[in-house]
Order: C-alpha cells, then structure tokens, then sequence
C-alpha cells in the first residue's frame, strides 16, 4: 500500500511533533484542531523546531521549506477524508477520542488506517467504537516528538497483521524505532513511568524533599535525564492524572491512586508548562 497522506487529529503538544516529523519524511500532513488559535500556535512552535534543527545542522534549509510546505491546517475533520493514515492526538479523555475516531470512520476511505496516540486508554474499546476494528492501532510516540527515537505500537485483539506491519512501516520512514506490545492499561511505557512520577510527587508532598532534590537525586543516581518531577511538567500534569486514572480503573488495584496532590493541582489548573506552572514555574 502507497501511503502518502497523513492527518493529524489534535494540534497540541503531541500533534505538533507527529505533524512536524511526518512532514520532514515527505508525507502529505493535514493538521486539523477544533481550536483555530491551537492551529496558529501549532505551526509556530513547528517552525520553531524546525529552525532549531536547522541550526544544528539536522536538517537543510529545502528540507525545513519542503517540511512546512507539506502541512496544511483545518478545523474541519472531514478534512482528513484523502487520508491513508489518520493519527489522533486530542486530549486523554475515553469518550473524546471514541468520539473522533467515530467522526474519522465515518469520512475515511474503507483502506484508511487510524492509529490513535493515546498514552494509555485501550485501544480495543476504542477500534470496538469504529467500523474498522482491524485497521485501528496505537502508535504512540514520545515527547519531544522531533527528538525521541521511540514509537511504541500496539495492536488491539482485533489489530490486522497488515495494519501493524504498514504502521511499522511508517513510524520506521519517519527515522523512529517502532517497539510493539499489547493492549493492557499504560502499555508498557505509562505503566512504569506513571506510578514513578506519582510516588515522586507523594514525597513532595510528603515534605521528604524539595522539587529540586527529589529531581536531582533521579537524575544523579539513575542516570534519568530529567527528574519526575520536571517531566510531569514536561508531560501536563492533567495527562499525567489521566493516566494513573486508567491505571487505577484498568487494574483495580490501590497502588496506582493518584495523589491528592496531583489532583488538586490539576483541579486548580496547575498543568505544568503548558500553563507557566507546575512543580516549576516557566
Ligand atoms: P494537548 O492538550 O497539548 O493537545 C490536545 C489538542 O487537541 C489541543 O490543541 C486541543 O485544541 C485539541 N482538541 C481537543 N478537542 C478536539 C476535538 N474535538 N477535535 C480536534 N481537536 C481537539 O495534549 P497532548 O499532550 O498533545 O496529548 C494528546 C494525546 O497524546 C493524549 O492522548 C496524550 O495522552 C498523548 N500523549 C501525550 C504525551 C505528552 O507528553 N504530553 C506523550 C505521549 C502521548
């Protein structure tokens, strides 16, 4: 299968970053955002990496102009109805995500792929929710989207052989290493990384250390490049509670409970960077 065009479904964070490295490996990207301002912001923080690339030397100057030459913008899904492949990055919400890939079934072709990027929500229930259960699958890359070698892919129960290896295919074409696993709660990525950050995030509040401290003794004696808590920031701190949300829910077991006070922040719409603070201010 010739696989030339892409949408992306979600402009934020994640969405930038599969647009922005879709685009560099020569596929035809729409990137559709309800938000038309989310759209704008998305294309300036695209630029932006793309010109950092450049300085680095990553990347040439045509390929920086070819890249965003590739993108076009929209906030009308049925804009992704030339699509082979269409990734849906919207927010960490069940019925959200059923909702687009609902939308996205019904103005696809019948060859269409939808992988969705979700960080830890089942992708059976979700491929359950479509018409195509065996041309849906996770494709769940890692941010910085640009900078992180890692696509981890996962296939449903109802996953075809040729969904995954085209899927394979692809995240290999865009210069990433695809690692598959199977459909449980968090994959397997979510599943370590989350609780790690919930329990550094207990020890804070806990008093046990400051955010610099837990941070540094992560990085110091784990060899982890960036401490949990900073991460959280890095992540959103909404996602972060999402996750340990499906967790909790998926296994029923009390060790994945999310801290208070990471729901409390999340409450107070303290979400990390994305919004200046978190256990940092930016
Ligand atoms: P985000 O909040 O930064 O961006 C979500 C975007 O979706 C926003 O621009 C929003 O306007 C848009 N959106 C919301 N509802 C929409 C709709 N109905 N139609 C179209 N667009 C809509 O979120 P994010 O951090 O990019 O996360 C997106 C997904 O990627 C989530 O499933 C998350 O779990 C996953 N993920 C996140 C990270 C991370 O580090 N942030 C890492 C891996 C995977």
């Amino acid at each position: 299968m010739e696989l030339n065009n892409i949408s992306v479904i979600g402009s934020g964070t994640m969405g930038n970053g599969i647009a922005h490295v879709s685009a560099l490996s020569g596929y035809n990207v729409s990137l559709i955002d309800s938000s038309p301002s989310a759209l704008d912001k998305a294309l300036e923080t695209i630029n932006n990496n793309l010109s950092r690339q450049l300085s680095k030397g990553i990347i040439s100057d045509s390929d920086a102009k070819e890249a965003l030459g590739n993108i076009s913008i929209s906030s009308d899904i049925s804009q992704s109805s030339q699509s082979d492949l269409v990734i849906e990055a919207v927010p960490e919400d069940f019925g959200l995500k059923l909702n687009i890939l609902k939308q996205i079934d019904s103005v696809v072709g019948i060859d269409t792929i939808i992988a969705t990027n979700t960080s830890s929500i089942s992708i059976t229930k979700l491929a359950e929710g479509t018409k195509r259960s065996d041309k849906v699958i996770g494709m769940h890359f890692m941010n910085p989207v640009p900078v992180m070698k890692l696509v981890e892919i996962i296939a449903s129960d109802h996953t075809s052989d040729r969904t995954h290896e085209i899927v394979v295919g692809v995240a290999k074409s865009m210069g990433k290493i695809p690692v598959s696993c199977k459909d449980f709660p968090g994959f397997v990525s979510n599943r370590i990384l989350m609780p790690m950050i919930n329990e550094a995030i207990i020890c804070y509040e806990q008093g046990v250390a400051s955010a610099d401290s837990i941070d540094e003794i992560m990085v110091l004696g784990m060899s982890h490049p960036m401490g949990p808590l900073r991460l959280a920031d890095l992540i959103g701190l909404d996602i972060c509670l999402n996750i340990m949300n499906v967790l909790y829910d998926g296994f029923n077991d009390k060790k994945y409970k999310p801290s208070k006070l990471l729901s409390d922040m999340v409450s107070s719409g303290t979400l990390g960077k994305k919004t200046g603070e978190g256990f940092y201010r930016y």
